[in-house]
């Protein structure tokens, strides 16, 4: 079935591996993250045979099917913060969770005492980014409340960038966290183990050595899945960036001008669209569209392909430069970057395919 997307689990596997061994040799552990690609597990369990400390995903239903498929022997983390509600499917599908809400702590606390266990928080701070976290001066409150019952475990602290503000991690930014951490413990007498210092970004403070020592966590999805640092979109050294590959077919080709002809208003989605116009060109049509990609992008495998554009459901390509041959029934291929991996996981209409995945790990 067309679209159709190719899993490459060996180059997820080696791109851990690549991911882990950096880290391991500054002391800090690598936790997969799996959310890129709806909770698969076959790509977690090729994360966890490259050397992970176990996965994290923010969605429950995703940590849900890898709890499912891989088993209780597997550490999850719930990457998003809970909402109370969720408190009990959280105690249930994950060993340790992101907070920042007093009253959610609170849930988690009261749920985890319900089923007589142990549930481990990491407590988020906001150091500039703006998306998630307390500011820093209410961070030891909220870990006195983390503390206050004995069903919660205060595993450590953490801080999460480049997802909202775009604020990358630095050796300061990353030195004030861990400054945070040292603060907490004095104050509440807490042993915190972890320092969670942020996502595939921080990857680059590692090949640098600039990471600040007291970092022992990074919470990795891109990185592993893509090979690249997502706030400069270069591939990181030594990763693969033939993790995923998407095919399309083509159901139009024809030549045709590249401008449009009449008064132009509003494309499909309410942009208003600009155009160079380079004469006649040869146009192809493939069938996957904005429902597949979201708010994604393709680059084409062949680098005389370019991408014009895209409606709900079509591609619409210059192939005029193509290096390969171009017909109707032509099987295109095409890496996403993260958002259109993210889309195209999630979208129902398009086929995954595995390749060289080890037996025994069902989708
Ligand atoms: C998504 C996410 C990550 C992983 O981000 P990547 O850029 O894919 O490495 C880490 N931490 C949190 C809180 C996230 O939401």
């Amino acid at each position: 079935m067309f679209p159709r997307l190719e899993v490459n689990l060996e180059t997820v596997q080696a791109n851990a591996e690549a991911v882990v061994t950096a880290c391991r040799r500054r002391g800090v552990e690598v936790w997969g993250v799996t959310k890129g690609t709806l909770g698969c597990p076959r790509v977690g369990a090729s994360m966890l045979r490259g050397g992970v400390a176990g996965l994290a995903d923010s969605r429950l239903g995703n940590l849900e099917r890898l709890r499912r498929k891989l088993g209780r022997g597997v550490p999850l983390m719930l990457l998003r913060l809970p909402s109370p509600r969720q408190a009990d499917a959280v105690v249930e599908l994950a060993e340790v969770s992101l907070n920042s809400e007093e009253e959610t702590l609170a849930a988690l606390a009261a749920a985890a005492a319900r089923r007589g266990i142990k549930h481990e928080v990491i407590l988020m701070v906001d150091l500039g980014d703006r998306r998630e976290g307390v500011l820093p001066p209410d961070l030891v409150p909220l870990a006195e409340a983390a503390l206050a019952g004995k069903y919660l475990s205060l595993a450590g602290i953490g801080a999460n960038f480049a997802c909202y503000g775009g604020v990358i991690p630095t050796p300061a930014n990353l030195s004030e966290l861990a400054d945070l951490a040292v603060r907490v413990a004095t104050e509440t007498g807490a042993d915190l183990r972890v320092v969670s210092g942020g996502n595939s970004t921080s990857l680059r403070l590692v090949q640098e050595g600039s990471l600040p020592e007291a970092v022992t966590q990074l919470r990795v999805g891109e990185a592993i899945l893509l090979g690249r640092e997502p706030s400069t979109g270069e591939a990181l050294a030594g990763t693969r960036q033939d993790g995923f590959r998407v095919i399309a077919e083509v159901i139009e080709l024809k030549r045709k001008p590249s401008s449009p002809r009449g008064s132009i208003a509003r494309d499909a989605f309410g942009r208003r669209p600009a155009f160079v116009d380079r004469g006649l060109r040869a146009r192809a049509l493939a069938a996957l569209g904005v429902q597949d990609l979201g708010a994604g992008q393709l680059v084409p495998e062949d680098e005389g392909i370019a991408v014009l554009g895209a409606s709900s459901d079509h591609l619409i390509l210059d192939v005029t430069e193509a290096a390969g041959t171009v017909r109707v029934g032509s099987r295109l291929a095409f890496f996403p970057n993260y958002g259109a991996l993210l889309a195209l996981m999630t979208s129902p209409h398009v086929e995954k395919r595995y390749r060289s995945g080890r037996k025994g790990v069902p989708a």
